[in-house]
């Protein structure tokens, strides 16, 4: 099949053309035209499917008939034609660049808005009126709410990565950007796999839609080759370093579980003459996009990230992904490894597994419906007791695989309702202490570890930038009854 079949016209194939695409991948020869005809669309795709261009272009097609501004479209100040909501800054801004890229000969007026930088400069874009107005959906119910963008014109609204969102919190935000829309407009709704919650977002919004599958969902990408090195924790580091040098490895990336833990292995790595950056919620915005930038241009081999800062990358022909740690989520590995063998190329995905990981791993295999390879660790040195990880191991946070193979979400306010993470064992089996209980580490301590916070404090940040939240008063209120979802922390400008 080629793109010409599609119905876009000659500009957008000249666009198509110049990104060195050839033909479509199935999500767009499937969703083009179904977007053309009008239709709403539910589409399960991963990143790496093509599913941007897969949207971008038909939307551009709509907003530009044949290449030229739509006659009857009247621009009107602070009006949105076609609203993006993604779940974090970086796909908001790849997203952007695809519609920019693709939309490069038209005169498309479009924006990006995301939290942690200053709203000034985002106002301003909004101001004339916008045909594509990409955004994460906590800024734009802000600036929604200061009446500096009104949405109710909105033509086309497209949730890309719904299930982050949801995973992340957003929904509300969501919600309540929705009933700000006209009712009569198209939606598309993409999202790497169709949970319940999503199927039940998908029956509220959708009008009739066209339904698109192009990977069974959870299963991994078959391209990639995948491994496991069952490997001490301490060991890791120096694993990780002898596997990008013997392999020769040029990119990689990396992903951990925790913020200090990216850092420490960056640093690491560096000092080694593995010239890394680490990227997670506590960099700021402009040192995150340095770090990729740098990374994309080839000037960085190795980028160390946590899973929400490395979402949805889009790193051209990434050959490998190291997952330091396995995330606590079986869906993660498989968004992890999805930034490898993307439209088409191959990849290769290792994970090093300590023996407190094993419950994990099997998950992941259950999850995905494999057994995954054992990478031989030949060659490789166990370094001297000096010479291990110095810092404290990655502590495993109650993440035993539950019956449906998923892993358990911190309790700290970023699950999806599911699990909130307690321990599977009875309370009689904990082994027991003589320590007399006062000096036992504070409550408060154990709770504000890092590894459960990665995910809240992503969504902090992507509320309130580098600047410090709202400060929580100390409140000897009950403490919330297990089971129920924790409410997001809403950003000072809500109110409460
Ligand atoms: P996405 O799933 O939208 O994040 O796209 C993943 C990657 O596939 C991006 O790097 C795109 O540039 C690339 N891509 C998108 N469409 C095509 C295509 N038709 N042929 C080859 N590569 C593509």
């Amino acid at each position: 099949m080629s793109f010409a079949t599609l119905g876009l016209s000659d500009v957008l194939m000249r666009a198509v053309a110049a990104t060195g695409y050839t033909s479509p991948t199935p999500v767009q020869a499937q969703a083009i035209p179904a977007v053309l005809e009008g239709r709403d669309l539910m589409v399960a795709a991963q990143t790496g499917t093509g599913k941007t261009a897969g949207f971008a272009l038909p939307i551009l097609e709509k907003l530009f008939p044949l290449g030229h501004p739509d006659p009857t479209y009247r621009r009107t100040a602070k009006q949105i034609r076609v609203l993006v909501l993604t779940p974090t800054r970086e796909l908001a801004a790849q997203v952007h660049d695809s519609f920019t890229s693709y939309g490069g000969e038209l005169p498309m007026k479009s924006a990006c808005i995301f939290g942690g930088v200053g709203a000034t400069p985002q106002i301003k874009a909004i101001a004339p009126g916008l045909d594509v107005l990409v955004a994460c959906p906590g800024r734009l119910l802000d600036l929604t709410n200061q009446r500096m963008v009104d949405l109710s014109k909105v033509e086309i609204l497209v949730l890309d990565e719904a299930d982050r969102m949801l995973d992340m919190g957003f929904i509300h935000d969501v919600k309540k950007v929705i009933a700000k829309l006209p009712t009569k407009r198209q939606t598309l709704l993409f999202s790497a796999t169709f949970s319940k919650e999503i199927t039940e977002l998908a029956n509220k919004l959708l009008n009739n839609p066209a339904r698109i599958e192009v990977t069974p969902p959870n299963t991994t990408v078959e391209r990639i080759e995948q491994k496991v090195y069952r490997v001490a924790a301490g060991h890791k580091r120096a694993l990780t370093a002898h596997l990008i040098t013997m392999g020769a490895w040029e990119q990689v990336l990396v992903f951990t579980r925790t913020k200090h833990g990216a850092n420490r292995l960056a640093e690491y790595l560096d000092k080694n003459g593995l010239p890394a950056a680490a990227i997670h919620g506590n960099k700021s915005q402009s040192a995150r996009t340095k770090a990729l930038a740098d990374f994309k241009a080839n000037k960085l081999r190795i980028l160390v990230a946590t899973d929400i800062a490395a979402r949805g990358l889009d790193i051209d022909q990434l050959p490998h992904v190291i997952n330091f740690e396995l995330p606590n989520v079986s869906e993660d590995y498989v968004h992890r490894i999805g930034r490898t063998g993307r439209a088409g190329r191959s990849g290769e995905a290792v994970s090093l597994v300590c023996p407190d990981e094993e419950k994990l791993l099997k998950a992941i295999e259950r999850m995905t419906r494999q057994k995954i390879d054992e990478g031989s660790l030949v060659g490789f040195e166990p370094p001297a007791q000096s010479e291990m990880n110095s810092d404290r191991p990655e502590r495993q946070r109650g993440a035993p695989a539950n019956a449906n193979g998923r892993g358990q979400r911190p309790a700290n306010g970023s699950g999806t309702g599911r699990s909130q993470g307690r321990s599977d064992k009875p309370r009689s089996e904990k082994p027991r202490t003589d320590k007399p209980r006062s000096s036992q580490p504070p409550r408060a301590a154990r709770v504000n570890s890092e590894p459960q916070d990665s995910v809240t404090e992503e969504r902090r940040h992507q509320a309130h930038g580098n600047r410090a939240a709202p400060s929580t008063p100390k409140t000897d209120a009950p403490r919330r009854p297990a089971g129920n979802r924790p409410q997001r922390e809403k950003p000072a400008l809500f109110g409460r």
